[in-house]
Parts: structure tokens; C-alpha cells; sequence
């Protein structure tokens, strides 16, 4: 339920322009698919992801011999599926470790809500019964320690911390020794979300990323790039920035329940081949969600 309303925003635009174009149209030809293309790329679907799509629905009309536009509705659910699920299939769970320390490395720029991702994603681990630990690896924005341990009072873990300033690469240094003695669970790690420099954010996540595996083989189990959705195309530059800095293992895309161009979800996935492993569907502790491909796209048209 929680997640049909967070993508009611993009539900009421998407369906009801479907609807209309569907109703409007009756039989299908070259104009309709000519507007249903503008609709995809004004729901952030992407150009290249809608191109694909619009190929894959006239090779269906072909197939099979196709004339009414409503019976390409469900088609064109199925083939939004089959376009994210790709060739390689895509799974959003999570690589925890079923032994010892699991290492979750936060990544992504300033505004995108990754505090809060962070503090939801806490309280998910929390809930499960997993002991959680925060690191507080931005210590170059003013503010941000400050706010992760509001968090983490909030969800009720501790946050290892040093002071504003220091070296990002010495906090996630202690925060592996801390949570070593408190046999933490999950770690996870905030990091600085500067971009202006990309040689700069590259040099960080290096550095703090070998202190990780050099402490721990294997880690981080997971790097997790933290996007808004409502900021569109944008948030494609910042995934293609991100994915040549680091290797990102996944996607949490914020504020769904914010925008009407949902869209975007699909083309993160078949553009920059990155799964989105979570969404952000408001500002409480509760509203992150694991994404469900079939699920979002079915939710778009019921
Ligand atoms: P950070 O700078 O990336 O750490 O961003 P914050 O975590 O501080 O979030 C920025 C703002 O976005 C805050 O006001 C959050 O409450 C809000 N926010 C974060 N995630 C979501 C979400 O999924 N939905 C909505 N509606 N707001 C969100």
C-alpha cells in the first residue's frame, strides 16, 4: 500500500495521459506511438530506454497482429518489466554477510537524502534483529555529523564519529575497530557528497574505501548510490559521474513519492545498467521500500 501511494504523483500523470491517448486513438499507428513516445519521455523514462520500448511494442503489434491500442496496454507493462529486468535479470537484495561484519558504503551528493537514507536503512537492519553502527564519514560538510546522530537517536544506534574535518578515512578506521569490539552486524558508512571536483570525490572514496578492505577482505559489501528522483536527468549525470568514480553496486532512489516522472527508475536500470535496490517514499524512518520492478510498473497502471 505504502508503495502505491508513494508513486501516486507519477501514477496520476503516467495513467491518466495512457488512458486518454488509449482512448483517443482506438487503433494503432504511427501518430500514436509518436505520442505515446512524448509521454514516456515526459515521465523520465529516458531516450534511449523509450527508443527500445517503442521498437519492442511495434515488433509486438507485428507478431501479433495487433490493432487496438487497448490491447497494447498490458504490453506495454510487460515490456517496461522485460526492458528493467534486462537480459542479466536483476535482484535488489542486499550482499549481507550471513557472519561477521557487513560493510554498506553511502554514496551521493549533497540534498539527495542520504542521512535519511541512512537512518531508514538503520532502522531496517534494526528491526531485523541486526546490531547497526553509523560512521560519520562526511566530516566536510557543516552540519552533516550533527545530523546522522540525530538519526541515530532517533533509531536508537551509535555513531562513530570524529571531529568536522578530520580525515574521512580515519573515521571509517575507527568506526571498523568499534564496531569489531561491539560485534556489530551492518556498518554503514556516510561519506562526503561533494561533486564539484571529481578528481577530489574519486581520491576520497578511494582512500576510504582501501582503509575498509584493507581492514576487512571483501568489504564494502555494498556501495550504494543515493539519488533524487525529482531531480530527473540530473540524477543520470550524477550516476554516470559516480559509476566512473567508483564501483557502485546499487541504487537508492529518493523521493519517488515526491515527483510525477517515476520514469527515471527505468532508465537508471537500462541506461547505466545499476539495479535500484531501494526507494525513498517519504521522510519517516518507515518509508524505504526494496524495488520491485513488477510491482512499480503494475502499480503505474492499476
Ligand atoms: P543529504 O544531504 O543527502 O544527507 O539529505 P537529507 O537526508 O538531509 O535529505 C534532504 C531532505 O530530503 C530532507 O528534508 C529529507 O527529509 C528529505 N527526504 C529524504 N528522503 C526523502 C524521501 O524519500 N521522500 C521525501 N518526500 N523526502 C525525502
Amino acid at each position: 500500500e505504502k508503495f502505491k501511494d508513494g508513486l501516486s504523483k507519477t501514477r496520476d500523470n503516467f495513467t491518466s495521459k495512457v488512458n486518454d491517448l488509449v482512448a483517443r486513438y482506438r487503433k494503432v499507428d504511427e501518430d500514436f506511438f509518436e505520442e505515446l513516445e512524448e509521454i514516456l519521455i515526459g515521465a523520465d523514462v529516458g531516450f534511449e530506454t523509450v527508443m527500445e520500448l517503442i521498437d519492442e511494442l511495434k515488433l509486438e503489434v507485428k507478431r501479433k497482429n495487433i490493432q487496438e491500442t487497448k490491447e497494447l496496454q498490458s504490453v506495454i507493462s510487460e515490456k517496461l518489466v522485460e526492458i528493467y529486468h534486462g537480459d542479466e535479470g536483476h535482484s535488489n537484495s542486499l550482499n549481507i554477510q550471513s557472519e561477521g561484519l557487513t560493510v554498506i558504503l553511502m554514496v551521493g551528493v549533497n540534498g539527495v537524502g542520504k542521512t535519511t537514507t541512512i537512518g531508514k536503512m538503520a532502522h531496517m537492519f534494526n528491526s531485523e534483529g541486526k546490531k547497526v553502527l553509523l560512521a560519520a564519514g562526511d566530516t566536510f560538510r557543516a552540519g552533516a555529523i550533527e545530523q546522522l546522530e540525530v538519526w541515530g537517536e532517533r533509531v536508537g544506534v551509535d555513531v562513530i564519529k570524529q571531529g568536522a574535518g578530520s580525515d574521512p578515512a580515519a573515521v571509517m578506521y575507527d568506526a571498523i575497530q568499534s564496531a569489531r569490539a561491539r560485534k556489530a552486524d551492518v556498518l554503514l558508512c556516510d561519506t562526503a557528497g561533494r561533486l564539484q571536483n571529481k578528481v577530489n570525490l574519486m581520491n576520497e572514496l578511494e582512500k576510504v574505501k582501501r582503509v575498509i578492505e584493507r581492514e576487512i577482505p571483501g568489504a564494502p559489501h555494498e556501495v550504494l548510490l543515493v539519488l533524487d528522483a525529482t531531480t530527473g536527468q540530473n540524477a543520470m549525470i550524477q550516476a554516470k559521474t559516480f559509476k566512473e568514480a567508483t564501483n557502485v553496486s546499487g541504487i537508492v532512489l529518493t523521493k519517488l513519492d515526491g515527483t510525477a516522472k517515476g520514469g527515471i527508475v527505468l532508465a537508471i536500470r537500462n541506461e547505466l545498467k545499476i539495479p535500484v535496490k531501494y526507494v525513498g517514499l517519504g521522510e519517516g524512518m518507515d518509508d524505504l521500500q526494496p524495488f520491485d520492478a513488477e510491482k512499480y510498473v503494475y502499480g503505474l497502471f492499476s
